[in-house]
């Protein structure tokens, strides 16, 4: 067993060079995973943090549920092979090989054998006796690789290892190593600038640029479902075709159109928009030189110049609407000249689209299914329905949900065509199966649901039209607001409310929460006890850095109408965090909304400010 789990890891360099940010990856016993990108994007220093050459800056580093931060790098049963084999110029194969496991005092006849199967493993019997500059590239390289499998790893870390070899080698090493993987059964991590290494070796690929991960997936699913610009352009060669086009919609299908040239998506072509608002806006189009093919008529274009690759030919296309050069990569013809007018044809189930801003796909099956919603006290209108929602939800309700809440989203693996408990259901219409990535996802329509509703399925018998119902278990769902904050959140919600003592005296009113004294303006209330309820998302929070200064700008006075707390829990949304405080005077911990960028755990003291919108006062009858 060895599986690796790196959790929020990020390497600040001193300096400040960040050449990792937030790296999250699992890595399952036994696979063989390759990290990949251009120079300088953190692979290197992501390996090398799991070997333990580097210091982690922050995150967490497990190996088979160990966290390995602070352990020392020999304790952590890993072997490294770099790409300068670092082998003794004056020792042998077999001393080479035998050295690190001489340090550690392995008995001399267990030595002999491990040197020997690893050697045989290797085809290297025969050259035990020589020394390193007696042997080629490709042997030296075959001999640092012998010298980590004698030390039995948990784990092989390999730093672009084939790259001091020539073109020939690299390919021959590169089938070795898959075999070595298969033969070890141990887990590789695989570190290459290289596409084709990677994608030939990788049961799955980690892109990175500028030390950010940019995905992690099969290299088919990496080749075929980029999820942004990035990758679609790193993998594969040529590389894709990326230009303007403006997305439109006619009769339900989309269109892409370019110059005087226009392109439809065909209906069964599995096309679903992620992100709908991107019909008649610009948007980037991307399509690989094999999927451009010569045809009859579709898009003019005139080849600017061809390359004969053999079998294949790469055309360079000059098309109207297009300012970059256009690649196509084509059979071998005699009948294809340079300097022509042709037609060309894309093949467009294979097109991608991004967003023009972020990059991203805009294309492909979505994460989540939502709903747009209200909520009135313990009932959730969805699709003209009434749904009574469980404890489990109402207890957990900010109490803005009742103004706030407008979407219910819901993950496709949690969206489910038979009955589970503790869900309800809604009726849909199935519009069509799809599938990709070796999924079926069928897609299905409810009535007053503009969006698609997506379900992942074994069955493949459904009909169009057909009609099934969809089953939603509460504890899955996610209310949210329209920035998609979630209002459902983990804590349970307790009233913000407090006893407090309120006393008029001429024009102030003076609320006593505990020994903690607010003064207002007169408050329409009589002298006498009630509950002061703090409404969640109107109180602010304030550091005693933050304090208002003194008329003479010098010290910092404490802020009149504020409550001192300290924090209990704190929970991320995405464009607030929900924080959970304890205030003295209060039963139960508040609860309150903080749109500021900070945490209050880094906070040692602060404040609850409070003015007369920010709070209600109930009778306590
Ligand atoms: P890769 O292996 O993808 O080529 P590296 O992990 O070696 O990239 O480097 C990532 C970034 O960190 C680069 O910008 C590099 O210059 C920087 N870097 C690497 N090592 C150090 C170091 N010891 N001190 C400061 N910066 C470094």
């Amino acid at each position: 067993m060895s599986k690796l789990l790196l959790k929020n890891i990020y390497k600040v360099y001193e300096g400040g060079v960040r050449a990792v940010s937030d790296f999250n990856l699992e890595i399952n016993d036994k696979e063989f995973i390759v990290f990949v990108g251009p120079s300088g994007c953190g692979k290197s220093t992501t390996l090398r943090m799991i070997a333990g050459l580097e210091d982690i800056t922050s995150g967490e580093l497990y190996i088979d549920d160990e966290l390995m931060n602070d352990v020392e790098p020999k304790d952590r049963n890993i072997a490294m092979v770099f790409q300068n084999y670092a082998l003794y110029p004056h020792m042998t194969v077999f001393q080479n090989m035998s050295f690190g496991l001489k340090l550690r005092k392995t008995p001399h006849e267990e030595i002999e054998e491990k040197v020997k199967k690893a050697a045989k493993i290797l085809g290297i019997e025969d050259l035990l006796t020589r020394k390193p500059k007696a042997l080629s590239g490709g042997q030296r390289q075959r001999v640092a690789l012998g010298r980590a499998i004698v030390r039995n790893p948990k784990v092989f870390l390999l730093d672009e290892p084939l790259s001091n070899l020539d073109a020939k080698l690299r390919v021959q090493m590169r089938t070795e190593i898959t075999k070595l993987h298969k033969q070890l059964e141990t887990t590789f991590i695989y570190v290459t600038h290289d596409q084709t290494e990677a994608m030939t070796m990788g049961d799955r690929i980690v892109v990175m640029s500028d030390g950010v991960v940019q995905q992690v997936d099969t290299p088919t699913t990496l080749y075929e479902d980029p999820r942004n610009v990035f990758v679609a352009t790193f993998l594969g060669s040529p590389q894709m075709n990326i230009f303007n086009v403006k997305l439109t919609k006619e009769n339900d299908l989309l269109n892409v159109s370019f110059g005087p040239n226009k392109v439809a998506f065909n209906a069964n072509q599995n096309i679903e928009l992620i992100d709908p608002t991107k019909v008649n806006e610009e948007v980037i189009f991307g399509i690989r030189p094999e999927n451009i093919s010569l045809a009859k008529k579709g898009i003019p274009a005139y080849i600017d110049q061809i390359e004969e690759l053999g079998s294949e030919i790469i055309l360079y296309l000059k098309i109207e609407g297009i300012d970059e050069i256009v690649t196509a990569k084509v059979p071998s013809s005699k009948d294809i000249k340079a300097e022509t007018n042709v037609f060309v044809e894309f093949d467009m189930s294979k097109g991608h689209m991004f967003d023009k801003d972020t990059e991203m796909s805009i294309l492909g099956v979505k994460e989540f299914n939502s709903f747009d919603i209200s909520i009135k006290g313990d009932t959730l209108n969805i699709n003209k329905q009434k749904v009574k929602l469980p404890e489990s939800i109402t207890d957990n309700l900010l109490d803005i949900a009742e103004s706030e809440a407008k979407k219910l989203s819901i993950s496709l693996n949690n969206t489910s065509l038979v009955e589970v408990p503790d869900s309800f259901s809604i009726k849909t219409k199935v519009v069509e199966l799809i599938q990709k990535n070796e999924c079926n996802y069928l897609y299905l329509k409810a009535e007053y649901n503009d969006e698609y509703i997506v379900v992942k399925t074994d069955s493949t018998k459904f009909k169009k039209d057909e009609e099934v119902l969809v089953y939603l278990p509460f504890k899955s769902i996610s209310v949210e607001d329209k920035m998609r904050n979630r209002l459902n959140v983990h804590d349970r919600i307790y009233k913000n409310s407090a006893i407090c003592e309120l006393k008029n005296e001429g024009d102030k009113s003076i609320i006593t929460i505990d020994s903690q004294k607010l003064v207002f303006n007169k408050l329409p209330y009589e002298d006498g006890k009630y509950n002061f309820v703090i409404k969640s998302d109107k109180a602010k929070i304030l550091f005693t850095k933050a304090f208002v200064k003194d008329e003479k700008n010098r010290e910092y006075v404490e802020p009149i109408n504020s409550l001192k707390c300290s924090a209990y829990d704190e929970e991320k949304s995405r464009t607030f965090n929900v924080i959970y405080l304890k205030v003295k005077g209060f039963e139960n911990y508040v609860t309150l909304i903080n749109k500021e960028d900070f945490s209050v755990y880094k906070m040692p003291e602060f404040r609850i400010q409070l003015d007369e919108n920010s709070f209600l006062l109930e009778s306590c009858e």
